[in-house]
Order: C-alpha cells, then sequence, then structure tokens
C-alpha cells in the first residue's frame, strides 16, 4: 500500500446527468447542502443567475435557459471527498458532456418519475455503457402525479439495457406520495413536505410489514407492499460486481426539492461507488496511488470572465499528489508548466489549491498552452487515451464580412476548436474552413463568442456536407501509403481537423458505403479518441 492510498481510497468521482428539466441543478444543490458544503437552498440556483450577469457569451444561456457550460464541484460527507461534475443538459452540447464523463468513475442519473427515460438520458447513458461506467438511479418529484413505479422500471430497464435492483421503494405518490420503503434497512422513511429538514430528522419506522404502516398508510402501502412481493421475485439480487460493471444500476426514489431521498443517495454514492482506479495510458496502465503526478485535460473552458480573458484546462488527476508550485511537463509539446494559480471548485467558490490526489479535478489557467486531451506529468512520457471527439454530423462554412479580419477568424476559430466547442476543418482544396458540429446550437454559441470574444462578425453559411469519417489504414493493410492513395484520389472531399487527422467529408450516407467497398484496407471511423 503506498502512501496515498488512504487518499485515494476516499475519494469519489461522479458525474450528475439527465435531460433538462428533470432535477439535476436541485438535487446538486441538495446533495451540497447534505454535505455540508454549502448552508442555505439557493446558492446554485443563485449561482446559475450571477453567471448570467457576469458572462457575456452566456446571454444565449440566458435566453434559452439552458445550461451551456459544466462546472465541477467538491465536497466532503463521511471522511470521503466527493467530486461532483455537472453537464449540460442540452443535447447540442452533448460533446462536452461526452468529455467529462471520461473524467468520472460513476454516474447519478436522475429521472422525472413522470417522463421517465427522455431523450437525452438514452444519449448520455450510451456513452456511460461504452464505458461501463457504474450508475446510481435518482427517480425524481415523486410528489406529483407520476407514472407507476413498476411500470418506471420496466422502462428503464429496457431503455437503458441494464437490470434496475431498487433499493427504496416508494409509497403512494403525488398528493398520497407517503414515503419510501428501503427494502435493505427494512424500514419506511416518513415524507414530509418542505425544504427546511436536513439530514437525520426523517420520521423513520421500523419494519417493512409493520402493521402500523397498513393503518396509516392504507390503499398506497398496501399497493407498494404488494409491488415490493413482485419485484423480490423477478429482480435479481444486488451484486456490486454487477454494478461496477454497469449491468446494474440500484434504484432510488424520492423528491430533491423536498430535500427527500437525498441523504441515501449520498450514502449509496459513499458505499457504492468505486474509488479511482488505474487508468490507460498508450505506454502503460497508469495507478492513483503512484508516487508520481499525471493527470489529464478533458475540459478547456476560455474566457469565463472576458474582463481578465482566462482560459481554465481541468484535468483530472490521475495518480500522485498535485502540490502548489510544482513543475508539470505538457507531454504533447514537451513544454514545462509551473502554474501558481491552479484553482480547485469547493462549494462553488473558486478557490487555490494547495494539493489533489487521484479522481480531484483541478482548473489550471494558462493562455493555450493546454489543449483538450493533454497529459500532464512530473517528466515521464505518458498520454492517456480515451477523450472521444465525435464525427460531426452537421457542416457549414465560415467566412468574414471584413476579409481584413481573415487572421482574428482563423485564431478565434482555432481556440474555440482547442476548447471543443466545435469542430473545426480545412478541405484540401480551397481556402473556406469548414465547421463541424453535433449540435445547431454550437454554430450560435460560435457565431457569438466569435463577436463578442475575438470581434470578428462571422457569415455562417450552409455547406453541402452532411457525414463525416476520420480514415486510417493499418500498417498490415499498407499503412501511410495507402492512405496516401486514398487522399490523393480523394482530395476533392477531404480535409484535416484541429490535430491534422484526415477526415473524409460526404454529402450522402449512401456514398460512404461506396467508399468502404472500393476502399477495403481504409478504415472510416465515427470517433476519434485524442491521442
Ligand atoms: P435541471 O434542468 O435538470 O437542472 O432541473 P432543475 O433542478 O432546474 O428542476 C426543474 C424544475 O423541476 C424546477 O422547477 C424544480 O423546482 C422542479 N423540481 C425539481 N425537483 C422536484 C421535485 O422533487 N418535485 C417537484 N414537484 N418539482 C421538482
Amino acid at each position: 500500500m503506498s502512501d496515498l492510498t488512504p487518499q485515494v481510497r476516499r475519494r469519489r468521482t461522479f458525474a450528475i446527468i439527465s435531460h433538462p428539466d428533470a432535477g439535476k441543478t436541485t438535487l446538486t444543490e441538495k446533495l451540497l447542502l447534505f454535505s455540508g458544503a454549502i448552508q442555505i437552498a439557493g446558492s446554485v440556483k443563485a449561482r446559475k443567475a450571477s453567471r448570467h450577469a457576469t458572462s457575456d457569451w452566456m446571454e444565449i444561456e440566458k435566453q434559452r435557459g439552458i445550461s451551456v457550460a459544466s462546472s465541477v464541484m467538491q465536497m466532503e460527507y463521511r471522511d470521503c471527498v466527493i467530486n461532483l461534475l455537472d453537464t449540460p443538459g442540452h443535447q447540442d452540447f452533448s460533446e462536452d458532456t461526452y468529455r467529462v464523463l471520461t473524467a468520472v468513475d460513476a454516474a447519478l442519473m436522475v429521472i422525472d418519475a413522470a417522463n421517465g427515460v427522455e431523450p437525452q438520458t438514452r444519449r448520455l447513458l450510451q456513452v456511460c455503457r461504452a464505458r461501463n461506467t457504474p450508475i446510481l438511479t435518482f427517480v425524481n418529484k415523486m410528489d406529483r402525479e407520476v407514472q407507476e413505479p413498476l411500470a418506471l422500471m420496466d422502462e428503464i430497464e429496457r431503455e437503458l439495457g441494464m437490470t434496475v435492483v431498487p433499493f427504496t421503494w416508494p409509497v403512494g405518490m403525488g398528493k398520497f406520495f407517503g414515503g419510501v420503503l428501503d427494502l435493505r434497512k427494512d424500514q419506511m422513511r416518513v415524507f414530509t413536505p418542505g425544504e427546511d429538514r436536513v439530514a437525520g430528522t426523517e420520521e423513520i419506522v421500523e419494519g417493512l410489514s409493520n402493521p402500523a404502516l397498513a393503518d396509516r398508510f392504507g390503499a398506497p402501502y398496501e399497493q407498494a407492499a404488494g409491488e415490493i412481493e413482485l419485484v423480490r421475485e423477478a429482480a435479481p439480487e444486488f451484486e456490486h460486481e454487477a454494478f461496477l460493471g454497469g449491468q446494474q444500476t440500484p434504484m432510488f426514489f424520492g423528491s430533491a426539492v423536498n430535500n427527500f431521498g437525498v441523504q441515501e443517495v449520498l450514502d449509496a454514492l459513499v458505499d457504492l461507488a468505486p474509488a479511482p482506479g488505474p487508468r490507460p495510458a498508450i505506454q502503460r496502465t497508469v495507478e492513483p496511488a503512484e508516487a508520481k503526478f499525471s493527470g489529464v485535460v478533458f475540459k478547456i473552458q476560455a474566457n469565463m470572465d472576458p474582463a481578465h480573458r482566462d482560459r481554465i484546462a481541468f484535468l483530472r488527476v490521475a495518480s500522485g499528489k498535485f502540490q502548489r508550485g510544482m513543475r508539470m511537463k505538457v507531454v504533447r509539446s514537451g513544454k514545462e508548466l509551473r502554474p501558481n494559480t491552479v484553482v480547485t471548485f469547493m462549494s462553488q467558490k473558486r478557490e487555490l489549491l494547495d494539493e489533489a490526489f487521484a479522481g480531484d479535478i483541478i482548473g489550471i489557467p494558462n493562455h493555450g498552452v493546454l489543449q483538450l486531451g493533454d497529459t500532464l506529468t512530473e517528466g515521464e512520457a505518458l498520454q492517456f487515451t480515451g477523450l472521444p471527439f465525435f464525427a460531426p454530423e452537421l457542416f457549414r462554412s465560415v467566412e468574414v464580412a471584413d476579409p481584413l479580419k481573415t487572421k482574428q477568424l482563423r485564431a478565434g476559430l482555432t481556440q474555440l476548436g482547442e476548447e471543443g466547442a466545435i469542430q473545426v476543418f480545412r478541405p484540401m482544396l480551397g481556402s473556406m474552413l469548414l465547421l463541424g458540429a453535433v449540435g445547431q446550437l454550437q454554430f450560435e454559441v460560435v457565431a457569438h463568442r466569435l463577436e463578442h470574444e475575438y470581434g470578428v462578425k462571422a457569415r455562417i453559411m450552409p455547406a453541402r456536407f452532411n457525414v463525416a469519417r476520420w480514415v486510417t489504414c493499418d500498417e498490415a493493410d499498407g499503412g501511410e501509403k495507402e492512405l496516401k492513395r486514398f487522399i490523393d484520389g480523394n482530395s476533392h472531399r477531404l480535409a484535416l481537423d484541429a490535430v491534422d487527422a484526415p477526415t473524409l467529408l460526404l454529402e450522402y450516407a449512401g456514398e460512404l458505403r461506396a467508399c468502404q467497398e472500393n476502399w477495403p484496407k481504409i478504415k472510416f471511423h465515427a470517433l476519434r479518441e485524442h491521442a
């Protein structure tokens, strides 16, 4: 056991994911409240509002009532350090979310009990499933008229392809929501509406078959008891290994706005979610308790504060110990970095950071030295893998209104591309730049930011492409030589992306099939992992 093992073991790093409006912000705030990181409810919402006020480009966010930026919060609970990563709910920013999901060890999925599994939840879950990320499920809004719990459970299982293991079960709903039966502790926790109650003050009735429950809660209790019978017969036992492998999800019912069911989720995170584990790099697997520091940049956010033109790289510590003032090497460029204002995100204020361990998220202000996917070490040449870039599905060409601003346009787009706000392609023929996005809103954000942050009025126009695939060729199939042959034969529809990876651009999906048939040795990728 290394000196760092106890610090690693007490860390939990997770993302909270949901479809917009399911209650993610509310639950986040309640988690902070129950952990003691904040004293009063309302501050997360307030922060949302103040961010609008201070950040210019987030006018878009205000206009559309969506959360564009992800953020990071740290809290302590029961001797654990919990790092909570928020994710943008709007699907147009899902690429950003996917990258955030590479930095966590577990995810908490919030489901609106009235709406069940919604499109954005489904998309996010696919990413979690692809990475075998363990998922906890919180079914929210039980104080409203919602779907029957058995139907919800069935839907989650079917839609997400996971076995759901209920840890609690609701008694009634809406006006008749009586609380939850805790299947593991053999007790009922009684619901009382209101935001004032904090940890440990709920009324508890011992014994799931306590006759007092039938007397007090009547038909909803009888129904819940009958459903539990069914569930116990049909659902398998909870297995920790199956949860860790992403095959089983424990399910909790509650009402975030009423502080109900929140503590169970916090406890489950501490008890069930994994501590940071080993992370794969190209060269070797890196263990979290290794003495030497390493980490990977999974998110970049520029100009958070327009007055300072800052750019913060969010880095997940993968191993070792970060200490203030230490020297770090950016492996890609070989440059040395010695930032003296590294920040953490304790209780939503940026605070100067003294030390951090595997699983922690640190923010490094910089002026473009750090890019998405960068690995930082104490000197070792390591490159972590797995940060995804998705083949864009929407394309636009971009031009400046004032030709004298071409340079600024390129500079702005390069930065926004490095930040991951948009993908920028340089076609092999012609000089027009192409933008690629997963969601329409990304183009609007980029046009807005180009104007407000870089002083460039850009004309964003339709482009004829609809499909992109990164192309490679294995050594065994001819490698670089075969790839060059393909590129030369298709230069009218090839472009280079931000890291000069050759990309095939097509008008129709059908062309891709033809291309695959004509060039069997070339591989066409819808996903690029930064290396
Ligand atoms: P987000 O978009 O997922 O972050 O959702 P919010 O946390 O902003 O919540 C969306 C709306 O649902 C807000 O009006 C909340 O007050 C409301 N809400 C959240 N949790 C509950 C709940 O348990 N019960 C009810 N009735 N409303 C809730």
